[in-house]
């Protein structure tokens, strides 16, 4: 990129400084600033006449829930949820230091402008136009800002459920992560793709044992050569395909616009997008932590690695035996963390709001409902009876990498796509 832009870049609306002030508060991990993040929000919604509140179960892993009062209370109310957590970045492979919110070349860049401060300073800066014409919603909107979520949301959207469930009262649709962004079609017409469901999380550990002992023996059993021939099975294992409702349309639109038959060729041949729609049609495991050993003439006992599971709703058993079947006697296999996968079907009065929104901004786009492979708080809200729509509406340029922004090196976002964002926002809040 360029040497970065001081000057004055444009600020449609307050969005691209709201997008980069959130930027510069450091919340992941390391940064620890939920708190901040969260006290920042919470005075911009004060600042628009809400009332919100901050919650905590862990210190400083900070949630913000405000309710805006709808004219007709016979509606359910409408649920925003984003999260105010990022993950870890390493600035030593970065264009800009992540935490800088520079704007320049057109972008934010950042860790989190994806994922998903974007979404909190579009939604926060499209209900303060919309108050500002003195606009009243027909349903109650409660927003919620949320801890945790990059790490499992159990100390912000699941400890909300479980322990204030009273504050999502009434709510029955959600918007939120993930889904809503654009994909050119070639014809000049756009796609926009919505989250209707998101695969389910079995996170495993492989263990391999042995007797271990001195260097200088022969040691048949060795346990990290054991659990290197089970991973690398697990890495050539080509799992089978897993039909479910909520990838049909996505199926069906991808051969439509390339012709390809074949689910996977069709999903490669749609373009960069296509990265984030492949894995919604199998199982997946990714390998993403090897331990073992202790010292070079020390051949060890045990020998673990992590293995990053998604099963496609409804195929959650189909997981641990297809794993299980892999590896055979060479590893114990252990489930140390399982999330659950949700699914709707993309009908009622948000889906129909959202229909309308992408239709004014961009007449002739297509909305194509869809599963992703992305977990999100969604699942925790689904436990409400919540039904969660992925709606992060970003018209993005034709050829733009969006996959490879999540969690990415380089993070950014155009500043075009947060302008038309808050106006697909605006126009939302007015249908919903
Ligand atoms: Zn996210």
């Amino acid at each position: 990129m360029s040497t970065p832009d001081h000057g004055s870049p444009e600020h449609p609306d307050g969005v691209v400084q709201l997008c980069s002030d959130l930027i510069r508060i450091d919340t992941s991990p390391a940064g620890n600033g939920e708190r901040a993040a969260a006290e920042f929000v919470a005075a911009e919604l004060s600042g628009m006449g809400l009332e919100p509140e901050l919650f905590e179960h862990l210190p400083r892993r900070s949630s913000v829930v405000a309710r805006l009062g709808g004219t007709d209370p016979a509606r359910p109310a409408l649920l925003v949820q984003m999260h105010l957590d990022v993950v870890a970045a390493d600035a030593a492979a970065w264009s800009v230091p992540p935490f800088s919110g520079e704007v320049d070349d057109g972008q934010v860049w950042g860790r989190g402008a994806v994922d998903m401060k974007d979404m909190v300073a579009m939604v926060i800066t499209a209900l303060r136009l919309k108050l500002a014409s003195g606009w009243r919603p027909t349903r109650d909107i409660v927003v919620a800002l949320l801890a945790d979520e990059e790490m499992g949301g159990r100390e912000g959207a699941g400890w909300l459920v479980e322990a204030h469930p009273d504050l999502f009262e009434g709510c029955r649709e959600a918007i939120g992560e993930a889904g809503g962004f654009s994909h050119e079609l070639g014809d000049g017409r756009r796609a926009y793709f919505v989250q209707i469901a998101e695969k389910g999380i079995t996170w495993l550990r492989l263990a391999a044992h042995g007797q271990g002992g001195h260097g200088s023996l022969i040691h048949a059993g060795n346990p990290i050569a054991k659990l290197a021939e089970a991973v690398l099975r697990v890495q050539r294992y080509v799992p089978p395909h897993r039909a479910s409702e909520s990838t049909q349309a996505a199926v069906a639109a991808a051969r439509g616009w390339t012709g390809e038959q074949d689910p996977d060729s069709a999903f490669d041949a749609v373009g960069p997008v296509g990265r984030l729609l492949r894995p919604t049609l199998r199982n997946t495991f990714s390998i993403t932590r090897l331990a073992a050993g202790v010292q070079h003439n020390v051949v060890p006992f045990r020998a673990e690695a992590s293995i990053d599971g998604r099963f496609v709703p409804g195929y959650e058993t189909e997981l641990l035996a297809e794993i299980r079947q892999l590896v055979g006697d060479l590893v114990d296999v252990e489930v140390v963390h399982a999330g659950r996968a949700v699914q709707t079907s993309f009908d009622g009065a948000t889906p129909d709001a959202i229909r309308a929104a992408i239709e004014k901004e961009d007449p002739g786009a297509t909305v194509v409902p869809t599963c992703l492979p992305i977990g999100t708080d969604g699942k925790h809200f689904d436990r409400l009876g919540i039904r969660n729509f992925g709606f992060v509406p970003l018209l993005l340029p034709a050829g733009y990498d969006f996959a490879s922004m999540f969690h990415g090196v380089d993070e950014r976002v155009p500043v075009s796509s947060l302008a038309a964002g808050v106006r697909i926002l605006q126009s939302f809040f007015d249908e919903c």
